[in-house]
């Protein structure tokens, strides 16, 4: 039986501007498993890192969740206040971003960043942190560890500071780690290195893995399911092999489409033509109409529903919606 470890259930998260309230993510749904990698995908501006920074509560000043729950074995962490949602992320939920460099101290020494963690979550003595915060250092593969543990983060290399990073959310053993584009700094072999080490350590450990990118290529590699969206909505979500083999919606089939593919015999990158909306000027149908060449005149007045389709798959799309129904 699958544990749902993470939940979040119609989320909807606004920023406030001067004029009107916008829309960044809409009634966005879905679940991160014991043991499952899931990936967020979009171009920027589709609402991914506003996602997972709803789920951690850590948005800007002017943004908030206006409608939703988000469930960390199955408590509402929306109600908490500022002191536990504080000591539930690193302990419970953890979060690497896209640079390692700007969520390390640059005046403190790596190992005793990496302490602080677990005294504070895992009330660890000053020994026991020491020795754990070493050991950590080992796991995530860096050969001299009592070393690293001494240096400043500016004496890091972009790959090495990673690793840090990784060692540091997964220092207290969260049951979930948020991962929001963690290679994309990186140069491409090390990004391998780095994928793969959150691979591993997801297995040692067993926890759900929530891995926002862009990058189909990764998805592909370490995902189990996929979460598209598309100006703040889902517009399609299913377990990988499905989506690479039969993409339904075209925001998804103009994304993979978008990926290079090794001896395809053709220098030209097909992609999918403009750009995602602005959000204080969201189109009124489907989101997507204006760059879909498969839009209907029903596009641009209605906008689709998410339709369940089976078990894992989901799609938004009065297309693909119109052709189950006619296949039904
Ligand atoms: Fe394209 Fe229409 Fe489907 Fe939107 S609903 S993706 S515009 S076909
Ligand atoms: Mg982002």
């Amino acid at each position: 039986m699958s544990i749902k470890l993470l939940e979040v259930k119609n989320l909807t998260t606004e920023f406030k501007t001067d004029k009107k309230s916008l829309t960044a993510v809409k009634n966005v749904s879905f679940y991160v498993n014991q043991g499952e990698v899931v990936g967020l995908v979009g171009e920027s501006g589709s609402g991914k890192s506003v996602t997972s920074l709803s789920v951690l509560r850590l948005l800007p000043e002017n943004g908030y969740i206006s409608e939703g729950e988000v469930l960390l074995s199955q408590n509402n962490i929306l109600n908490l206040d500022q002191k536990s949602i504080r000591n539930i992320r690193g302990s419970e939920i953890a979060m690497i971003f896209q640079d390692p460099m700007s969520s390390l101290n640059p005046v403190i020494k790596v190992g005793e960043q990496l302490m602080e963690c677990t005294m504070l979550h895992l009330k660890h003595t000053k020994k026991e942190a020491k020795a754990h915060a070493i050991e950590m250092i080992k796991q995530v593969g860096i050969s001299a560890p009592e070393d690293v543990f001494n240096r400043y983060p500016h004496q890091l290399s972009g790959g090495m500071s990673q690793r840090i990073m990784i060692a540091m959310a997964l220092s207290c053993n969260p049951k979930v780690l948020i991962a929001d584009e963690p290679t994309t700094a990186l140069d491409v072999t090390i990004q391998a290195q780095v994928l793969d080490l959150i691979t591993e350590m997801k297995e040692q450990s067993n926890i759900g893995v929530l891995l926002i990118t862009h990058d189909l290529g990764v998805v592909a590699e370490m995902c189990d399911r996929v979460i598209v969206m598309y100006c703040g909505r889902i517009v399609e979500s299913a377990e990988v092999s499905c989506l690479f083999e039969n993409p339904l919606h075209p925001y998804t089939q103009g994304l993979i489409a978008s990926v290079p593919k090794i001896g395809s015999g053709s220098d030209i990158l097909p992609y999918i033509k403009g750009r995602v909306p602005d959000l204080s000027q969201m189109p009124i149908g489907c989101k997507f109409a204006p760059r879909c060449d498969g839009a209907i005149e029903k596009c641009f007045i209605e906008e689709p529903l998410l339709i369940q389709l089976d078990n894992q798959r989901q799609c938004r799309c009065h297309l693909v919606s119109e052709r189950g129904e006619r296949n039904a």
